[in-house]
């Protein structure tokens, strides 16, 4: 619990992309901690509804939406649903994506995985904030927290796809947290390094093997928690950090600072 940093959060709305799970499902819970109306978008409904259920075990107010985020006409819907529940938009964590399947040299990169990483995690994130901003515009400003990774700081060998996407949602948050800074919209952008999620687990083949080859990785000797990301996605959310714009926050062991 961040004891309500100076009231940032009361009686406010967060929109959280990819909140059937891992990162955006926990930092979908610790907003509703703070006393933020949820609502959970992400194309899994059960996945969703799971989350609605812990938040509302929790105390907290929550709505599940399907939406697939490379879907404009998805996206509408699912704020649409937003402003019918809660009656405006304050927050908005842009954290859906996909880990690489097939990784392969840049020049045997699969043409279709390319199109399909960079559809989701770049131009979803865009797609998104298009349709978030006009509405947390209309309460006179807010929060917007976009998941880049580690590999959107550093090249990761055989991903060329998901290091270009990642890549790109620090540029895409730059540019975005410029247009709309003069207007009290808050933009920045989270980089988790390794983190002991579902996407994790099938990037390791939920092997030791394969877990002891990221954690050897990172410098700290483990992986990161969900939670460790959802902390700094809500601080980034607060009046604590008003004064941060088009930043991208690496949370990540010390994985690229080696
Ligand atoms: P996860 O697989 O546990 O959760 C991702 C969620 O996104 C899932 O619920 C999935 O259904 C949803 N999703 C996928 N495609 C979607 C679409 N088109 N529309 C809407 N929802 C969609 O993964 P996670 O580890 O929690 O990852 C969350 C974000 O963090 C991703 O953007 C990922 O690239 C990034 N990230 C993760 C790690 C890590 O180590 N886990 C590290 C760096 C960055």
């Amino acid at each position: 619990m961040l004891s309500n940093l100076n009231g940032s959060f009361t009686g406010k709305v967060a929109f959280v992309t990819g909140a059937a799970s891992g990162i955006g499902r926990e930092t979908a819970l610790a907003f509703a901690r703070e006393g933020v109306k949820v609502v959970a978008a992400d194309i899994s409904e059960q996945g969703n509804q799971e989350t609605v259920h812990l938040i509302e075990n929790q105390g907290g107010q929550a709505i599940a939406v399907k939406c697939d985020v490379t879907r404009s006409e998805d996206i509408r819907a699912a704020l649409g649903k937003t402003i019918e529940a809660f009656g405006r938009l304050d927050f908005a964590f842009n954290n859906a994506g996909i880990e690489p399947r097939n990784p392969a040299p840049t020049a045997e990169y699969e043409e279709e995985e390319w199109n399909r990483i960079i559809d989701i995690n770049l131009r979803g994130v865009f797609l998104c904030m298009k349709h978030e901003i006009p509405l947390i515009l209309e309460q006179g400003g807010g929060a917007i927290v976009n998941t880049s990774s580690g590999a959107g700081i550093i090249g990761i060998k055989g991903s060329p796809a998901y290091t270009a996407a990642k890549h790109g949602v620090i540029g895409l948050t730059k540019a975005a947290a410029l247009d709309y800074a003069a207007q009290n919209i808050h933009i920045n952008a989270v980089c988790p390094g390794y983190i002991d999620t579902p996407m994790m687990g099938r990037f390791t083949g939920g092997t030791d093997e394969g877990r002891s080859q990221v954690i050897a990785e990172e410098p700290i000797g483990r992986m990161g928690k969900p939670e460790e990301i959802a902390a700094a996605v809500v601080w980034l959310c607060s009046d604590a950090a008003a004064f941060m714009v088009g930043h991208a926050m690496v949370i990540d062991g010390g994985q690229t600072v080696q």
